[in-house]
Protein backbone atom coordinates (compact mmCIF):
# COMPACT_ATOMS: atom_id res chain seq x y z
CA UNK A 1 0.00 0.00 0.00
CA UNK A 2 2.85 2.37 0.52
CA UNK A 3 2.36 3.27 -3.21
CA UNK A 4 -0.34 4.92 -2.71
CA UNK A 5 -0.05 8.86 -1.86
CA UNK A 6 -1.97 10.53 1.21
CA UNK A 7 -3.58 13.29 0.00
CA UNK A 8 -7.19 13.23 1.62
CA UNK A 9 -5.87 15.00 4.93
CA UNK A 10 -3.84 17.12 3.58
CA UNK A 11 -6.09 19.64 2.40
CA UNK A 12 -7.72 19.41 5.59
CA UNK A 13 -7.36 22.29 8.38
CA UNK A 14 -7.57 21.29 11.96
CA UNK A 15 -6.12 17.87 11.73
CA UNK A 16 -7.00 15.44 14.55
CA UNK A 17 -4.20 13.40 16.44
CA UNK A 18 -5.82 10.33 14.89
CA UNK A 19 -6.15 11.74 11.58
CA UNK A 20 -2.85 12.55 11.48
CA UNK A 21 -1.73 8.87 12.93
CA UNK A 22 -3.79 7.55 10.01
CA UNK A 23 -2.17 9.82 7.55
CA UNK A 24 0.88 8.02 8.90
CA UNK A 25 -0.22 4.58 7.55
CA UNK A 26 0.14 6.27 3.74
CA UNK A 27 -3.43 4.82 2.94
CA UNK A 28 -4.81 7.57 0.68
CA UNK A 29 -7.75 9.88 0.98
CA UNK A 30 -10.99 7.95 3.01
CA UNK A 31 -13.50 7.27 0.89
CA UNK A 32 -15.87 6.66 3.75
CA UNK A 33 -15.37 7.97 7.14
CA UNK A 34 -17.16 8.78 10.92
CA UNK A 35 -16.80 11.48 12.88
CA UNK A 36 -18.23 12.30 16.54
CA UNK A 37 -20.60 9.09 16.07
CA UNK A 38 -22.50 7.79 18.78
CA UNK A 39 -25.22 5.46 19.04
CA UNK A 40 -27.48 4.65 21.51
CA UNK A 41 -30.25 1.75 22.45
CA UNK A 42 -32.89 3.59 24.77
CA UNK A 43 -30.72 5.12 26.74
CA UNK A 44 -28.24 2.61 26.81
CA UNK A 45 -24.73 3.63 24.99
CA UNK A 46 -23.65 1.25 22.63
CA UNK A 47 -20.62 3.23 20.52
CA UNK A 48 -18.64 6.06 20.37
CA UNK A 49 -16.42 6.49 18.23
CA UNK A 50 -14.67 9.57 17.71
CA UNK A 51 -13.72 9.15 14.23
CA UNK A 52 -13.05 6.13 12.14
CA UNK A 53 -11.25 5.92 8.40
CA UNK A 54 -11.84 3.65 5.21
CA UNK A 55 -9.40 4.91 2.76
CA UNK A 56 -10.00 3.93 -1.26
CA UNK A 57 -9.08 0.51 -2.36
CA UNK A 58 -7.70 -0.53 1.13
CA UNK A 59 -8.91 -3.62 3.86
CA UNK A 60 -10.59 -1.64 7.26
CA UNK A 61 -10.88 -4.10 10.05
CA UNK A 62 -12.61 -3.54 13.06
CA UNK A 63 -11.78 -6.53 15.59
CA UNK A 64 -13.31 -6.37 18.75
CA UNK A 65 -14.92 -9.05 21.40
CA UNK A 66 -18.73 -9.85 21.28
CA UNK A 67 -21.04 -6.86 22.16
CA UNK A 68 -18.39 -4.53 21.37
CA UNK A 69 -20.37 -2.71 19.15
CA UNK A 70 -18.85 -3.72 16.01
CA UNK A 71 -22.39 -4.47 14.31
CA UNK A 72 -23.57 -1.12 15.53
CA UNK A 73 -20.88 0.77 13.78
CA UNK A 74 -21.82 -1.15 10.49
CA UNK A 75 -25.50 -0.77 10.61
CA UNK A 76 -24.84 3.44 12.25
CA UNK A 77 -22.99 3.64 8.66
CA UNK A 78 -25.52 1.67 6.79
CA UNK A 79 -28.27 3.86 8.27
CA UNK A 80 -29.82 0.43 9.56
CA UNK A 81 -30.08 0.22 12.95
CA UNK A 82 -32.65 -1.66 14.87
CA UNK A 83 -36.12 0.85 16.06
CA UNK A 84 -34.38 1.62 19.02
CA UNK A 85 -31.23 2.51 18.41
CA UNK A 86 -30.02 6.04 17.50
CA UNK A 87 -27.14 7.83 15.83
CA UNK A 88 -25.59 11.26 16.13
CA UNK A 89 -22.47 12.41 14.90
CA UNK A 90 -21.68 12.17 10.87
CA UNK A 91 -21.32 9.81 8.64
CA UNK A 92 -19.08 11.23 5.57
CA UNK A 93 -18.98 9.68 1.75
CA UNK A 94 -16.82 11.41 -0.87
CA UNK A 95 -16.56 14.15 1.46
CA UNK A 96 -20.22 14.65 1.66
CA UNK A 97 -22.73 14.09 4.71
CA UNK A 98 -24.89 11.05 4.33
CA UNK A 99 -25.73 10.95 7.95
CA UNK A 100 -29.63 11.54 7.34
CA UNK A 101 -29.86 9.69 3.81
CA UNK A 102 -31.71 6.21 3.91
CA UNK A 103 -30.37 2.76 3.20
CA UNK A 104 -31.89 2.91 -0.57
CA UNK A 105 -29.95 5.72 -1.10
CA UNK A 106 -26.66 4.81 0.46
CA UNK A 107 -26.92 1.57 -1.43
CA UNK A 108 -28.07 3.70 -4.46
CA UNK A 109 -24.11 5.18 -3.77
CA UNK A 110 -22.38 2.28 -3.61
CA UNK A 111 -22.32 1.03 0.34
CA UNK A 112 -22.92 -2.67 0.53
CA UNK A 113 -23.31 -4.67 3.85
CA UNK A 114 -22.70 -8.27 4.03
CA UNK A 115 -24.73 -8.68 7.46
CA UNK A 116 -23.89 -11.19 10.15
CA UNK A 117 -26.64 -13.64 9.68
CA UNK A 118 -26.15 -13.07 5.91
CA UNK A 119 -29.83 -13.01 5.00
CA UNK A 120 -30.30 -15.34 2.12
CA UNK A 121 -33.16 -16.54 0.44
CA UNK A 122 -33.19 -20.46 1.67
CA UNK A 123 -35.91 -21.54 -0.55
CA UNK A 124 -34.60 -19.90 -3.55
CA UNK A 125 -31.49 -20.83 -5.71
CA UNK A 126 -27.79 -20.23 -6.03
CA UNK A 127 -28.35 -17.65 -8.97
CA UNK A 128 -31.70 -16.43 -7.81
CA UNK A 129 -30.15 -15.07 -4.86
CA UNK A 130 -27.44 -13.67 -7.09
CA UNK A 131 -29.65 -12.14 -9.29
CA UNK A 132 -31.51 -10.46 -6.62
CA UNK A 133 -28.63 -8.66 -5.66
CA UNK A 134 -28.24 -7.20 -8.86
CA UNK A 135 -32.03 -6.57 -8.73
CA UNK A 136 -31.13 -2.44 -8.34
CA UNK A 137 -28.38 -2.42 -11.26
CA UNK A 138 -31.14 -4.63 -13.78
CA UNK A 139 -33.93 -2.26 -13.17
CA UNK A 140 -31.82 0.84 -13.43
CA UNK A 141 -30.78 -1.00 -16.99
CA UNK A 142 -26.69 -0.36 -15.78
CA UNK A 143 -25.67 -2.39 -18.35
CA UNK A 144 -22.95 -5.18 -17.55
CA UNK A 145 -24.79 -7.15 -14.75
CA UNK A 146 -24.71 -10.74 -17.01
CA UNK A 147 -20.71 -9.69 -16.95
CA UNK A 148 -20.26 -8.95 -13.28
CA UNK A 149 -22.57 -12.30 -12.77
CA UNK A 150 -20.50 -14.42 -14.95
CA UNK A 151 -17.56 -12.53 -12.77
CA UNK A 152 -18.78 -13.95 -9.44
CA UNK A 153 -18.88 -17.35 -10.93
CA UNK A 154 -15.50 -16.92 -11.48
CA UNK A 155 -14.26 -15.33 -8.28
CA UNK A 156 -16.52 -18.14 -6.74
CA UNK A 157 -16.16 -21.55 -8.99
CA UNK A 158 -18.26 -23.10 -6.31
CA UNK A 159 -21.47 -20.98 -6.63
CA UNK A 160 -21.16 -21.91 -10.91
CA UNK A 161 -21.16 -25.66 -9.93
CA UNK A 162 -24.12 -25.22 -7.27
CA UNK A 163 -26.37 -22.47 -9.27
CA UNK A 164 -29.07 -24.43 -9.29
CA UNK A 165 -28.74 -26.17 -5.87
CA UNK A 166 -31.36 -24.10 -2.90
CA UNK A 167 -29.56 -21.74 -0.92
CA UNK A 168 -30.98 -23.21 2.22
CA UNK A 169 -28.68 -26.96 1.38
CA UNK A 170 -25.38 -24.82 1.32
CA UNK A 171 -22.61 -25.01 3.33
CA UNK A 172 -21.22 -22.66 6.01
CA UNK A 173 -18.37 -21.52 3.55
CA UNK A 174 -20.89 -21.44 1.00
CA UNK A 175 -23.86 -19.55 2.38
CA UNK A 176 -20.74 -17.07 2.73
CA UNK A 177 -19.61 -17.30 -0.60
CA UNK A 178 -23.25 -16.10 -1.77
CA UNK A 179 -23.58 -13.84 0.88
CA UNK A 180 -20.39 -12.21 -0.96
CA UNK A 181 -21.32 -12.46 -4.20
CA UNK A 182 -24.72 -11.33 -4.04
CA UNK A 183 -23.40 -8.02 -2.32
CA UNK A 184 -20.65 -8.01 -5.02
CA UNK A 185 -23.93 -8.08 -7.60
CA UNK A 186 -24.71 -4.57 -6.65
CA UNK A 187 -21.47 -3.33 -7.88
CA UNK A 188 -20.48 -1.95 -4.48
CA UNK A 189 -17.68 0.74 -3.78
CA UNK A 190 -17.56 0.51 -0.15
CA UNK A 191 -18.11 -3.41 1.14
CA UNK A 192 -19.24 -3.89 4.74
CA UNK A 193 -18.44 -7.18 5.95
CA UNK A 194 -20.03 -8.25 9.35
CA UNK A 195 -18.05 -10.94 10.56
CA UNK A 196 -17.39 -12.98 7.14
CA UNK A 197 -15.31 -15.89 9.41
CA UNK A 198 -18.45 -16.48 11.89
CA UNK A 199 -18.91 -20.50 12.27
CA UNK A 200 -16.34 -21.20 10.11
CA UNK A 201 -13.22 -24.02 9.64
CA UNK A 202 -10.02 -22.40 9.45
CA UNK A 203 -9.41 -23.25 5.98
CA UNK A 204 -12.77 -21.99 4.32
CA UNK A 205 -11.98 -18.66 6.47
CA UNK A 206 -8.56 -18.43 4.77
CA UNK A 207 -10.31 -19.19 1.58
CA UNK A 208 -13.07 -16.43 1.85
CA UNK A 209 -9.99 -14.17 3.44
CA UNK A 210 -8.19 -14.63 0.21
CA UNK A 211 -11.46 -13.38 -1.69
CA UNK A 212 -11.27 -10.01 -0.15
CA UNK A 213 -8.26 -9.51 -0.68
CA UNK A 214 -8.80 -9.83 -4.41
CA UNK A 215 -11.80 -7.49 -4.26
CA UNK A 216 -9.21 -5.01 -2.51
CA UNK A 217 -7.24 -5.70 -5.83
CA UNK A 218 -10.27 -4.78 -8.08
CA UNK A 219 -10.43 -1.37 -6.05
CA UNK A 220 -13.22 -2.11 -3.80
CA UNK A 221 -12.98 -0.47 -0.32
CA UNK A 222 -13.26 -2.56 2.30
CA UNK A 223 -14.73 -2.65 6.02
CA UNK A 224 -13.40 -6.00 7.62
CA UNK A 225 -15.15 -6.39 11.20
CA UNK A 226 -14.40 -9.28 12.82
CA UNK A 227 -14.04 -11.21 16.24
CA UNK A 228 -11.27 -13.44 14.57
CA UNK A 229 -8.24 -10.79 14.72
CA UNK A 230 -5.97 -12.93 13.59
CA UNK A 231 -7.27 -13.39 10.66
CA UNK A 232 -8.47 -10.21 10.27
CA UNK A 233 -5.32 -8.36 10.70
CA UNK A 234 -3.46 -10.62 8.32
CA UNK A 235 -5.08 -9.25 5.67
CA UNK A 236 -5.93 -5.81 7.08
CA UNK A 237 -3.95 -2.22 5.48
CA UNK A 238 -5.36 -0.57 8.98
CA UNK A 239 -6.96 -1.70 12.13
CA UNK A 240 -8.97 -0.24 15.32
CA UNK A 241 -9.70 -1.97 18.55
CA UNK A 242 -12.92 -2.04 19.81
CA UNK A 243 -13.95 -2.28 23.51
CA UNK A 244 -17.30 -1.66 24.95
CA UNK A 245 -18.10 0.62 22.52
CA UNK A 246 -15.28 2.53 22.13
CA UNK A 247 -11.67 2.59 19.92
CA UNK A 248 -9.27 1.68 22.73
CA UNK A 249 -6.36 1.07 19.77
CA UNK A 250 -5.78 1.89 15.74
CA UNK A 251 -2.85 1.72 13.71
CA UNK A 252 -1.53 -0.48 10.95
CA UNK A 253 -2.53 -3.54 10.87
CA UNK A 254 0.81 -5.32 10.70
CA UNK A 255 1.95 -3.39 13.88
CA UNK A 256 -1.42 -4.04 16.04
CA UNK A 257 -1.07 -7.34 15.48
CA UNK A 258 2.52 -7.56 16.86
CA UNK A 259 1.18 -5.33 19.99
CA UNK A 260 1.28 -7.06 23.24
CA UNK A 261 -2.22 -5.32 24.38
CA UNK A 262 -3.40 -7.00 20.79
CA UNK A 263 -1.75 -9.77 21.20
CA UNK A 264 -2.62 -10.72 25.20
CA UNK A 265 -6.36 -10.07 24.68
CA UNK A 266 -7.13 -11.05 20.96
CA UNK A 267 -4.38 -12.86 19.41
CA UNK A 268 -3.26 -15.05 22.70
CA UNK A 269 -2.95 -18.92 22.53
CA UNK A 270 -6.34 -19.68 24.23
CA UNK A 271 -7.84 -17.40 21.80
CA UNK A 272 -9.86 -19.76 19.42
CA UNK A 273 -13.06 -18.87 17.87
CA UNK A 274 -15.27 -21.59 17.75
CA UNK A 275 -16.56 -23.59 14.42
CA UNK A 276 -19.50 -25.29 13.78
CA UNK A 277 -19.63 -25.67 9.96
CA UNK A 278 -17.31 -25.69 6.96
P1 LIG B 1 -21.57 -9.41 18.34
O1 LIG B 1 -20.40 -9.93 17.64
O2 LIG B 1 -21.99 -10.22 19.52
O3 LIG B 1 -22.73 -9.05 17.43
P2 LIG B 1 -20.86 -6.64 18.36
O4 LIG B 1 -19.47 -6.18 18.67
O5 LIG B 1 -21.29 -6.64 16.95
O6 LIG B 1 -21.08 -8.04 19.01
P3 LIG B 1 -23.21 -5.09 18.87
O7 LIG B 1 -24.13 -6.15 18.34
O8 LIG B 1 -23.01 -3.88 18.06
O9 LIG B 1 -21.79 -5.72 19.24
O10 LIG B 1 -23.75 -4.68 20.32
C1 LIG B 1 -23.18 -3.62 21.08
C2 LIG B 1 -23.98 -3.46 22.37
O11 LIG B 1 -25.29 -3.02 22.07
C3 LIG B 1 -24.15 -4.77 23.14
O12 LIG B 1 -24.11 -4.48 24.51
C4 LIG B 1 -25.53 -5.25 22.73
O13 LIG B 1 -26.11 -6.02 23.76
C5 LIG B 1 -26.27 -3.93 22.55
N1 LIG B 1 -27.34 -4.01 21.55
C6 LIG B 1 -27.19 -4.40 20.25
N2 LIG B 1 -28.36 -4.33 19.61
C7 LIG B 1 -29.28 -3.88 20.51
C8 LIG B 1 -30.68 -3.59 20.46
N3 LIG B 1 -31.37 -3.70 19.34
N4 LIG B 1 -31.26 -3.15 21.60
C9 LIG B 1 -30.57 -3.01 22.74
N5 LIG B 1 -29.24 -3.25 22.85
C10 LIG B 1 -28.61 -3.68 21.77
Amino acid sequence: MSDRGFDGFKTMSNQTQAEQDFQMADLGPALISVRQLNVHYGTVPALDCPELHVPQGAIVTVIGANGAGKSTLLNAMMGNLPTNGHARGEVVYREQVISDWSVEQRVGQGLCLVPESRELFASMTVEENLLLGGFRLYRQRVSGWRDTLADIFELFPRLHERRRQLAGTLSGGERQMLALGRALMAQPQVLMLDEPSLGLAPLIVSEIFQTIVALRARGVSILLVEQNARAALQIADYGYVLETGEVVLQGIAHELANDPRVIESYLGLGHQEPTEDA
